[in-house]
């Protein structure tokens, strides 16, 4: 058995092992152990569903004999049965009709640094204003914000905030702090909260309130169609470049997290792509090559950001992502042609979170962790060889 088989191997006996940290801006309840059904995401049965003042009709749904439902809004495509609930844990199908119960009450709220998100090219030094409910599409085995990403919206400490409200909320922080020009929608999954997401879109932007999503981009192709005429960023988690990594790890299907990424690299609105480098299970050179190659057949201006990985939930067994393996991610990214290539998760990485002139390499952007140090990017140009930065620098 090879190391690489062998840590895989544990990456999956130590099923059994969670996490017991949260994030900090969490209204959770006592943290509970989550417990585990398995790598398949699959429908829940319940004895009965009730809805609340947060719940909606889902817009993505086809009604089927019998009071069953198919979802139409993540390529689970999840068969619902009377009194059945997605494996998302916010889509139920109460006497036929798919209701989602995540519609105005957000788990998570707090304004954060864009940088965070990660974007890099969206009105860098701007903070977002950002919220998630409970629930997610996928299981991925080493989520950060498992104490949301794998609960139900009754399981959670939630805010009262329906979209008007919502928006009031984003506009009364603006007036107190002239550097919230965004919405974003974060944390867990908005996948699993997508009625909620668009319908507050459309709010913001009459507004002047640009919107961003963070996304494992594990969504139909019409929703997200849909979405991207909605916001103004999308930024996805592209979890690897494996359909075993993707269907043993998170339990998704990776072509359709390919696809995501062609569909919003084609639209018109701003687009990056996160991958986060575990050790033994997605970190074969092989791959993260043909990775950066692909991306770069979509756009060589397309940010890419390698993200560090840190024990936790149930990958606690393996050790954090060696600075090594990052660096040599970023070299390959840079060799395969992508112009702004980072790497994050990483505390003082100085020139390695820099964004350059593709051209003249003149350093644009300087960042220390969130912070922006230096900007001399004028209007969307280099000031030395005026090379067009690709981004959305204003708003
Ligand atoms: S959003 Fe996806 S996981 Fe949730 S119910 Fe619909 S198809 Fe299932």
């Amino acid at each position: 058995m090879t190391r690489r088989d062998f840590f895989k191997k544990l990456g999956v006996s130590f099923a059994s092992i969670c996490a017991t940290g949260g994030t900090i801006f969490v209204l959770a309840k006592e943290k509970e152990e989550v417990e585990d059904k398995g790598l398949e995401a699959t429908p829940i049965k319940e004895k009965s569903i009730e809805l609340w003042k947060w719940a909606k009709e889902s817009y993505y749904y086809t009604k089927l004999k019998n009071e069953r439902v198919r979802c139409k809004k993540c390529p689970h495509r999840c068969l619902l049965k009377k009194n059945y609930r997605g494996a998302c844990r916010t889509n139920v199908n109460k006497d036929g009709v798919l209701y989602t119960k995540s519609y105005g009450n957000p788990c998570c709220i707090n304004v954060d640094p864009i940088e965070k998100k990660p974007f890099y090219h969206f009105l860098p030094g701007t903070k977002a204003f950002s919220i998630a409910t409970a629930g997610c599409n996928l299981r991925c085995r080493y989520c950060q914000n498992w104490d949301i990403s794998q609960k139900k919206p009754e399981e959670t400490r939630n805010y009262d905030l329906l979209p008007e409200r919502l928006i009031d909320v984003v506009c009364e922080w603006r007036d107190k702090d002239s550097l919230v020009k965004s919405l974003s929608y974060t944390y867990s999954e908005p996948t699993a909260f997508y009625e909620y997401m668009v319908d507050s879109s459309v709010l913001a932007k009459k507004k002047g309130i640009k919107n961003t999503v963070v996304t494992s981009g594990y969504i139909d192709r019409v929703p997200l169609k849909r979405l991207c005429r909605e916001v103004d960023a999308i930024k996805i988690d592209l979890k690897g470049f494996n359909e075993d990594f993707y269907r043993n790890v998170c339990s998704g299907e990776f072509d359709y997290a390919k696809e995501s990424c062609e569909i919003v690299a084609s639209s018109n609105i701003w687009f990056e792509i996160v991958n986060l480098v575990v050790p033994t299970l997605n970190d074969n050179m092989d791959e993260i090559k043909k990775m950066c190659e692909w991306i770069c057949s979509l756009s060589p201006d397309i940010p890419l950001h390698f993200s560090r990985f840190y024990p936790q939930y149930k990958l606690k067994n393996l050790p954090k992502t060696p600075m090594e393996t990052l660096y040599t991610t970023y070299q390959i990214a840079k060799n395969s042609g992508l112009n702004y290539v980072y790497i994050g998760n990483v505390e003082f990485i100085g020139e390695w979170n820099n964004t350059y002139c593709p051209d003249c390499k003149t350093s644009l952007i300087e960042r220390i962790g969130y912070t922006i140090t230096k900007n001399i990017i004028k209007g969307d140009s280099c000031p030395n060889c005026k090379k067009k930065i690709s981004g959305v620098w204003k708003v």
